[in-house]
């Protein structure tokens, strides 16, 4: 691979219902920064693939995109990732890239691996922040050992350096009237072919509950201990008006069924004014998903809790006993 080849950013732009989503919309935000940081000033392009895109070119090109390739075709009209992976791969062997961000959501979590093994590329799953070095090295930061210490990925002899980025992350940028020059390419992808067959499409967002948008999340982690206690957190949220958040342990012990919930760099990015965590350490892969929050108020009976190097409000103390007053307190 002659990786002096490889030129520009792309982001790979995700349609949902009818909408570029917010997570591709803050990549391209992103890649303008990058782009800022490096020598040769590389072209952001915006990869999009689906039926019928003309309608989506002026939202990328005011949100930083310089280029946008679209990949239109019928085929495209239901997600099926052997063929959008192969799309992109697609565009990324036709256009070089040295930069591929796709955002951290269920299908970009399943395109992106895909399209890097395609590729012969590595991608950085998750990331909770960007840079780049002074000799112009992309840098991918993840958490690393269960969330202890941030570690700074390099991908230096494969191309393109491909990340993914969790929606609430970096930021989206403006650019009001930018007209960005447009390019279609329509690569012949097989996929699996007819071995696939979409049945019904199935929209269970209806269903779920909306972190983003809560202004009071009372989350929960592993010291609630047990399904009582986490009932208490549920009464908790619904007297304050809020929603429940969780830690990757409360959910895996099944205290809470509502995956959407869990906070992290696997889970959502939230921005609510109030955060309210009872029994979380505050390991980096929880804490990278609230750094948007407003007040954060943390209750953990261990005084040297890292969550507490991240809390506004620190209460040192058992969480049933403060949760049973707040009860008492608020039923009144
Ligand atoms: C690749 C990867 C991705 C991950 N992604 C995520 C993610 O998106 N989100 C996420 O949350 N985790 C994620 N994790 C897991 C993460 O590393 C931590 O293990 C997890 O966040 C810890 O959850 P916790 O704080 O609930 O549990 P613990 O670390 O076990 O902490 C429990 C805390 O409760 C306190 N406690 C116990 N009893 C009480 C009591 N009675 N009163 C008050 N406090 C009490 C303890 O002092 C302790 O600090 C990921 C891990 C990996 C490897």
């Amino acid at each position: 691979m002659d990786i002096k080849q490889y030129k520009g950013i792309h982001v790979y732009c995700e349609i949902n219902k009818g909408k570029i989503i917010d997570n591709s919309l803050e990549l391209l935000g992103e890649a303008t920064v990058l782009k800022s940081k490096i020598a040769h000033q590389p072209e952001v392009t915006a990869v999009i693939i689906g039926f019928e895109l003309d309608d989506y070119v002026q939202i990328v090109s005011e949100h930083g995109a310089d280029h946008v390739v679209l990949v239109d075709d019928e085929r495209y009209k239901e997600y099926r990732p052997d063929y959008f992976a192969e799309a992109l791969a697609e565009v990324s062997n036709k256009y070089k890239p040295e930069i591929l961000l796709v955002g951290a959501t269920t299908k970009g979590e399943e395109i992106g691996p895909t399209t890097a093994m395609m590729v012969n590329t590595g991608m950085a799953a998750h990331c909770v922040e960007l840079n780049i070095k002074e000799n112009g090295e992309f840098v991918q930061v993840v958490p690393a050992f269960g969330g202890k210490v941030l570690g700074d990925i390099l991908c230096p002899n494969h191309r393109p350096q491909m990340a993914s980025v969790k929606s609430g992350l970096v930021s989206k940028q403006f650019f009001p009237g930018k007209v960005a020059k447009v390019e279609r390419f329509n690569p012949d992808v097989k996929g699996y072919g007819d071995k696939i067959e979409i049945l019904e499409v199935i929209d269970d967002n209806k269903v779920k509950v909306s972190l983003q948008s809560a202004d009071l999340i009372v989350t929960g982690g592993f010291g609630i201990g047990n399904q009582e206690g986490w009932d208490k957190l549920e009464k908790l949220a619904g007297l304050l008006n809020g929603v429940t958040g969780c830690t990757r342990p409360a959910l895996d012990e099944g205290w809470t069924d509502k995956d959407e919930t869990m906070i992290g760099t696997s889970g959502v990015a939230i921005k609510p004014k109030f955060y309210i965590g009872f029994g979380i350490s505050g390991a980096a892969h929880h804490t990278c998903g609230i750094k948007g929050a407003g007040t954060i108020i943390s209750v953990n009976r261990d005084a040297h809790a890292p969550i507490f190097d991240v809390s506004d409000y620190k209460v040192i103390g058992d969480w049933e006993k403060i949760v049973d007053a707040l009860i008492a307190k608020l039923s009144k």
